[in-house]
């Protein structure tokens, strides 16, 4: 089997799974563009840890971990089986790495995982576990357990990274409030998205490490920044170059960035 390429996501509210949107269309495309892997293992911006951790549950239940959402997203399912011989070897390539990970027994899937998957791959029917990320840790210490994770790509599975390009709540919420959920984006999701998406493509990594002062409108974009996170395991997970290619663009709510990017192609 060919190498996967890692891949980076933004995932919006679980709204997406009932309303249009062009990147639901995305989402729901990705997984036939991308083959059925053998495995999934996902990064989300919705499990953050002191310490590495990576579920080995059989069959991780769905987790409801968002609030005052249509009564039919609570009743919505992802009963993928577990991938607990995948969350084990990603605890040994993170162990070679120098990176000591904690095997979880319990844990589910967040709708920063469940969400998108039922987009991407509706039947549920490939293994999927998930791994925590440890903000607000830096952006360096992401890359690594990216870096870590680089050779289960040749083994079949995907490493799928969950987070969103811009963040800012106050501001897409003021927007749908106010009726302006489609105006154009303001300049600091714009021009943050653009330097993002450059700076990817040219394989910058230095500068993306560095973001919070090199990235125009970084801070209003992403006032807090563990949506932005795991956007650097799917970029450490690449390859050499450092490069990736934007796959998707759109905004939602005005100001958030729905960019997808794939690394390692
Ligand atoms: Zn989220």
């Amino acid at each position: 089997m060919p190498s996967l390429p890692s891949i980076f996501i933004s995932h919006g509210p679980p709204t997406l799974l009932l309303d249009p949107a062009p990147v639901r269309d995305f989402l729901a495309k990705l997984g036939e563009t991308l083959g059925r892997p053998d495995a999934i293992i996902c990064v989300s911006a919705h499990w953050n840890t002191e310490t590495p951790a990576i579920s080995t549950a059989e069959n991780p239940e769905t987790i409801y971990d968002f609030y005052n959402f249509p009564p039919a997203l609570y009743e919505a399912t992802y009963p993928a089986p577990g991938a607990p011989d995948v969350a084990k070897r990603a605890s040994d390539l993170l162990c070679e790495g120098g990176i000591t990970a904690d095997l979880d027994p319990d844990r589910g899937l967040d709708h920063g995982t469940w969400s998108p998957l039922k987009l991407m791959y509706p039947d549920a029917d490939i293994p999927v576990t998930q791994l925590s990320m440890q903000w607000p840790q830096s952006p360096g210490h992401h890359l690594a357990i990216g870096r870590a994770l680089r050779p289960l790509r040749d083994e079949g599975v995907l490493v799928l990274a969950s987070g969103n390009v811009t963040h800012n709540l106050g501001d897409a919420i003021g927007a749908c409030r106010a009726g302006q959920a489609d105006d154009p984006p303001p300049d600091w999701a714009r021009d943050f998205a653009a330097w993002l998406a450059e700076s990817i493509e040219s394989g910058a990594v230095d500068d993306l490490l560095d973001y919070r002062k090199r990235a125009p409108g970084a801070t209003h974009a992403n006032p807090e920044d563990d949506h932005l996170m795991p956007l650097y395991v799917a970029l450490g997970a690449g390859d050499e170059s450092g490069k990736g290619r934007r796959i998707h663009q759109s905004y939602l709510f005005r100001s958030l960035s729905m960019d997808a990017f794939a690394f390692g192609e």
